[in-house]
């Protein structure tokens, strides 16, 4: 029997707002544990939760970005679970009437355009925190209590786990583009529940799935996938049936267990929350909203194809993170040659970002800089070779590029006097290529080039020597 993997998604998101969603502590990653709480977060009896209305827009913003339809009406429910880390034995969540219904998410698996169609975006609450601490126990920070998420649940579309990976990638692009949140998995701000079933290709019946919950990072996510699908197959084949549970994935042992028995709805026994008004959004307001969003990535990178002329695989790169594509965009506002740009960021900034660890909103380079550097190479203040050294020595001390060249003496050579006398003394001391050059071997000029470049420490201008060490050959 040939099998196929049914992947749906969950994918919990923090909201980036300044203060928590029903309260008004800090809305901040980490900080000693329990300080940024107060009664309400922590669900002291006859508290009162008032809603912050940037998580209705922002959820509403992250709606319409995914073209999702932004509801009117819609309501927050109590949903009743206990669990150490959610003081209030219930999650304030949007049951049945959530606030962004539909939409979807259009991305790349390779060269191929797919889609992902959303089931819908619900508002809800963070819980705490469990800290296991080996000898001491167990104990709980309530910080996270009370941080708003977007929960963004996906209908069943996806067949792989390269095609679940290349859409978060994508999704969390979209998000970051929009201001919503930061998307830092290695923070937590976006974590994904995995749903995965399996069934015989060409059945249209769904077979009985299992659930792994809270994977943050996408390598877990492609491996909890892989592993979850091949036990599946693996359990039917050999005449088993998939048990509908929830399952821990370990990273570390790319394995899955059973945690327990998968909770339906009623389980929860969701209700409106007393406490807490519906919340209604007109036309009006759902327009300003989606007026204030930001060019979005696609938007963005057929601008850069149409109107900056670049070829697909630049404009491609240049977009998928948001702090890259800011810093492209300054950067040429400066100094206007964006293939010259693109091609130092491609080349140079990402690799200098990638060997440092360093993230690309953490990127200590100013787009002026970068401006600087390339308007001195083609000033012919400096060749090509030395700008790439210059461009790292500002990435590592956050001097401008100027100053660095003057501080150690990398101005270019271009004085063909002085450049002359010393071609003429270096072909009068290699008599061997000079032969071999007049011999009709092309090589030799190559090493004569080199032989220029290393006397001048790589200074020299790679056009002026060129064109000298061709004429002296010839008089040689
Ligand atoms: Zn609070």
């Amino acid at each position: 029997m040939n099998f196929e993997t049914v992947i749906g998604l969950e994918v919990h998101i923090e909201l980036a707002t300044k203060t928590k969603i029903f309260c008004g502590c800090k809305n901040e990653f980490g900080g000693e544990p329990n300080t940024h709480c107060c009664p309400v977060c922590i669900g002291m009896p006859g508290v009162l939760p008032v809603l912050n209305e940037k998580v209705v827009e922002f959820a509403a913003k992250a709606g319409l970005a995914l073209d999702c339809k932004i509801a009117n009406f819609s309501k927050m429910d109590r949903k009743g679970y206990y669990y150490p880390d959610l003081p209030k034995a219930y999650q304030i969540s949007q049951f049945d009437l959530p606030i962004c219904i539909g939409g979807h998410v259009d991305y790349k698996d390779g060269d191929i355009e797919k889609r992902v169609n959303i089931t819908r975006i619900h508002m809800e609450e963070d819980a705490g925190k469990l800290l296991h601490e080996a000898g001491t126990g167990t104990a709980v920070d309530y910080n996270r209590c009370g941080v708003p998420l977007i929960e963004i649940v996906t209908e069943p579309d996806l067949r792989s786990a390269d095609e679940a990976k290349a859409f978060l990638e994508t999704l969390k692009s979209i998000i970051q583009y929009t201001g919503v949140s930061d998307c830092k998995m290695q923070e937590g701000s976006l974590r994904c529940d995995v749903n995965v079933s399996v069934r015989e290709v060409g059945s249209t019946v769904l077979g009985t799935r299992t659930e792994m919950k809270n994977l943050n990072s996408f390598s877990a996510v492609h491996g909890a996938i892989e592993a979850e699908s091949a036990r599946q197959i693996a359990l039917i084949t050999d005449g088993g049936k998939v048990t509908q549970e929830t399952r821990r994935f370990d990273d570390i042992k790319g394995k899955s267990y059973a945690m327990r028995g998968k909770e339906e709805a009623h389980d929860y026994r969701y209700f409106p929350d007393p406490d807490l008004v519906p919340i209604t959004i007109t036309d009006e307001q759902i327009a300003l909203y989606r007026d204030s969003l930001p060019e979005l990535p696609t938007a963005k990178k057929q601008r850069f194809i149409d109107e900056l002329g670049l070829p697909e695989y630049d404009a491609d790169l240049l977009t998928g993170e948001r702090a890259i594509a800011d810093f492209f965009e300054a950067s040429i506002a400066a100094y206007n040659e964006p293939k010259k740009t693109s091609n130092f960021i491609m080349t140079d900034l990402l690799r200098l970002l990638k060997e440092n660890g360093v993230e690309p909103d953490d990127n200590p380079v100013q787009p002026i800089q970068l401006a600087q550097t390339l308007k001195l190479i083609d000033d012919g203040k400096i060749n090509v070779t030395v700008g790439k050294t210059v461009f790292e020595d500002v990435f590592k001390t956050g001097d401008d590029p100027s100053s660095i060249v003057e501080a150690k003496g990398l101005t270019q050579i271009n004085d063909t006097v002085e450049l002359s006398g010393m071609i003429k003394q270096i072909i009068a001391d290699n008599p061997k290529p000079v032969a071999d050059f007049k011999g009709g071997n092309k090589k030799a000029l190559t090493f004569f080039v080199g032989q220029v470049m290393k006397a001048t420490k790589g200074k020299a201008n790679p056009k002026v020597v060129n064109e000298i060490v061709q004429e002296e050959l010839k008089n040689a």
